[in-house]
């Protein structure tokens, strides 16, 4: 047996699936989503970088001026309730790591929410459509709160 190297093995299919996934930028369900929400017409920015305090963070999609920032979270690397507990077996070496993404991601909603940002986050596995179609009406509503302040 070889306890060499300490790197985790896939515990499943659907697990290095989604591992190599979040490796590949840029071609993942956040790019996915972009791509919505550019046919749609919506100008966002993409690792826009907004400071709160002491928290730093680049939303996958953000509008600046309407203050709302997207995040597309991997199930893996942010533990998501239906296909981050897969790793289980590898929970030496996933476990603390994952809790500590998914701490640092309710840090970072806190800190932005606090600082007046609308904040949406959707999992990978949400699909594409069903996520630009919710962005698209804060979006809205979002523009309609903006133009009664004038
Ligand atoms: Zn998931």
């Amino acid at each position: 047996v070889r306890r060499a190297k300490r790197y985790p093995t896939a515990a499943s299919e659907a697990t290095s699936v989604i591992m190599r996934s979040n490796y590949r930028r840029d071609t993942g369900p956040e790019e996915r989503v972009r791509a919505l929400l550019w046919r749609a017409r919506l100008r966002y920015r993409k690792d826009f970088a907004i400071r709160v305090g002491s928290t730093r963070t680049r939303p996958d999609v953000a509008f600046p001026g309407r203050r709302i920032a997207v995040f597309i979270d991997g199930c893996f690397w942010h533990a998501c309730p239906r296909h981050g507990t897969d790793p289980r077996h590898n929970a030496w070496y996933w476990g603390p790591k994952l809790l500590r993404n998914r701490s640092r991601d309710r840090a970072v909603t806190r800190a932005l929410r606090g600082a007046g940002w609308t904040v949406l986050r959707f999992w990978e596995h949400v699909p594409a459509e069903q996520a630009a179609a919710a962005i698209l009406g804060h979006h809205r509503r979002r523009s309609r709160a903006d133009a009664r302040c004038r």
